[in-house]
């Protein structure tokens, strides 16, 4: 599990811009949905090889009475989400009534929180953190957000210890590894994941085992289909619905980026009648971030007319370039119409993420893309690549060798990936290609 972050204070202290520096801020998901608040954003960010999420929060102003109230709602929920809570403050505009009752919850949740000062640039940092150490939530620690100062040793001092090896990940990995297909059903409320996660388990052929245990919210459902082991990690809460009674408690996008890191296929769910919404386009571009396999799910085809249809088909084919990669179905998740056949293309996107090639045969294919087409020269040298091998799987990476691989044109580059992505009959998960010069 990735830990998670959620940076809380006032609006205006440097939470936003603080966000940004700890997630260098590519693709930021706002959680801009029915029942949400505006302005929380969740990102990802990473430390040498390690990866966390930070929840950016809109902030509290204080104007209203009581905790309760004044913590805004989503405040609230960052802040149950998280692991690790960075209370920043104001270092300029020193100590304000609604700091203190801030440190006065974060006291309370009995989670892991640390005060920052922020904006201590060009004033002197011992004066601007006195007032703080009233608060009586540990030792302020001075940073300047926007001039990144303080930054990297918030980062290595304090939340380095949260962060999990990746050897460790990777042995989790490996154990939780039982031949089974781990499959994510994700997508924004109300797009039909509940309905088709109903719908899969409860196929005549499907055995469902008890269940495992929960991780997170998000519920891990072991089952067989056809002989083969699966496990539908279940975003929707499915199995709680009953609990449960608000959008904001069963949509949580934390729980979500868990589910994509935890799987081997996602199952991304879009509402056809809606079409393809900017939060879809963020959620997608998490899962090719994280490289994950893919299939996409058009729901609620059903009673959809052909002048409808065509439109979003035309809609999906512009803006759902990006992932191309990925095969797309419409279907019925109410009816149960091509439910099914999602099955099929699930396992060609497992069996593209998992495929095992070997160095022998990944060099004899580059060695023909190249005999086809000679890469450039670069000052007269010629570039030459020499050898390939399968640097990881899920998503698939291959490495490949060369000399001067870093004047490597992207041109050349597209041309050589397109290759073998048809040669190896790729389809269905992103590929990471690697360039390495051995001069
Ligand atoms: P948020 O509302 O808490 O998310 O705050 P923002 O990140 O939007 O920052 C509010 C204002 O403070 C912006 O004008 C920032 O440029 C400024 N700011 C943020 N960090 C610093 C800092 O370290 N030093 C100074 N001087 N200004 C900062
Ligand atoms: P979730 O929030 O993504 O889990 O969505 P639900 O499964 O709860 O579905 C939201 C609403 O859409 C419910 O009223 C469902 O009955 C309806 N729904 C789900 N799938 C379909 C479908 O294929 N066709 C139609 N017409 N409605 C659907």
């Amino acid at each position: 599990m990735l830990p998670v972050i959620a940076l809380v204070g006032r609006p205006n202290v440097g939470k936003s811009t603080l966000f940004n520096r700890l997630t260098r801020s590519r693709d930021a998901l706002v959680a801009d949905l029915p029942g949400l608040t505006r302005d929380r954003k969740y990102g990802e960010g990473r430390m040498d090889e390690q990866a966390y999420i930070v929840i950016d929060t809109g902030g509290i102003t204080g104007e209203e009475i009581g905790i309760d109230r004044a913590m805004a709602q989503q405040s609230l929920m960052a802040i149950e989400e998280a692991d690790i809570i960075f209370f920043i403050v104001d270092g300029r505009a020193g100590l304000n009534p609604a700091d203190e009752m801030i440190a006065d919850h974060l006291r309370r949740s009995g989670k892991h929180h640390y005060l920052v000062v922020n904006k201590t640039d060009g004033i002197d940092p011992d004066t601007a953190m006195a007032d703080f150490y009233g608060l009586g939530i540990g030792m302020p620690i001075p940073i300047a957000a926007s001039h990144g100062r303080g930054v990297l040793s918030l980062m290595e001092e304090v939340m380095a210890p949260y962060l999990q090896p990746l050897e460790e990940l990777e042995a989790e990995e490996r154990a939780r590894n039982d031949g089974s297909i781990r499959i994510a059903v994700i997508g924004r409320p109300n797009v039909g994941k509940s309905t088709l996660v109903n719908r899969m388990l409860g196929e005549d052929r499907v055995v469902v085992f008890d269940e495992a245990g929960t991780t997170r919210d998000s519920i891990y459902i072991p089952y067989e289909r056809d002989d083969q082991k699966y496990t539908l990690i279940d975003t929707a809460g499915v199995r709680r619905r009953k609990h449960i009674t608000e959008v904001v408690e069963k949509f949580s996008i934390v729980k979500t980026l868990q589910a994509i890191r935890d799987a081997n296929v996602v199952i991304m769910v879009i509402d056809a009648r809606e079409g393809v919404t900017e939060q879809d386009l963020h959620l997608l571009g998490f899962v090719i971030d994280a490289g994950r396999a893919m299939v996409v799910a058009l729901n609620k085809w059903d009673g959809m007319s052909a002048e409808q249809k065509d439109k979003v088909r035309e809609q999906i084919r512009r803006r759902l370039e990006f992932a191309a990669f990925a095969r797309m179905h419409f279907i019925s998740a109410l009816h149960g119409t091509a439910v099914g056949d999602l099955y099929g293309s699930v396992h060609e996107a497992y069996d593209a993420a998992m495929a095992k090639w070997s160095t022998n045969k990944l060099t004899r294919l580059l060695e023909d893309v190249v005999a086809d087409h000679q890469p450039p020269s670069n000052n007269n040298h010629r570039i030459k690549l020499r050898y390939a091998h399968q640097g990881g799987s899920n998503p698939p990476i291959i490495v490949v060798h060369g000399n001067q691989t870093n004047a490597l044109p992207n041109s050349y580059k597209r041309y050589l990936e397109n290759r073998f992505i048809k040669v190896l009959k790729i389809r269905g998960t992103p590929i990471r290609f690697e360039f390495r010069t051995g001069d």
